[in-house]
């Protein structure tokens, strides 16, 4: 798969309309990070397109390092670290803590929740609202800046 770096090398277009998104990846995500200050090297740009062309997902570094190595772009699993931790700082990504060892990005950044099936190491999205209710007061000085709601899943025993 050495489509990207032709892709990311190639002369793009400015963006056009909202509706052409998908006409111009590699010139969007550039713009992406642009505007989030971020300056678009190679390797982010490849990384991005990984992490944001497939629709909304839910990766780790360790898979998407593997991605990396599957696409050919030459990045190492500190790389790979750094640019996602980038990322979220910036907030094209939330990161999520589902257990003590691993920490899952997910690219949908506005409020949800999420399943994650223990064991097989699945997140998903709870399609539906949730309601947090009785929540504890934030100690003084502080607020309570988002909810993350974790419902962990297993498989029924048949
Ligand atoms: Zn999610």
């Amino acid at each position: 798969m050495t489509e990207i770096s032709q892709i990311a090398s190639r002369t793009v277009s400015p963006p056009g309309p909202s509706g052409s998104r998908r006409s111009c990846p590699v010139s969007e995500l550039k713009d992406r990070l642009r505007r989030v200050g971020l300056r678009p090297t190679r390797q982010r740009i490849s990384l991005g397109w990984l992490l944001f062309g497939k629709g909304d997902r839910h990766i780790t570094a360790e898979l998407l390092f593997e991605e990396a190595m599957r696409a050919r772009v030459p990045v190492s699993l500190a790389t790979v670290y750094n640019t996602l931790h980038q990322f979220t700082d910036v907030g094209l990504l939330r990161q999520l803590a589902v257990d003590g060892s691993k920490s899952y990005f997910d690219t949908n950044t506005t409020e949800h929740h999420h399943f994650f099936l223990e064991g097989e190491e699945e997140l998903m999205d709870v399609p539906v609202d949730i309601s947090v209710g009785d929540l504890p007061e934030a100690p003084v000085g502080m607020e309570i800046a988002r909810v993350d709601v974790i419902v962990r899943l297993r498989r029924k025993a048949s």
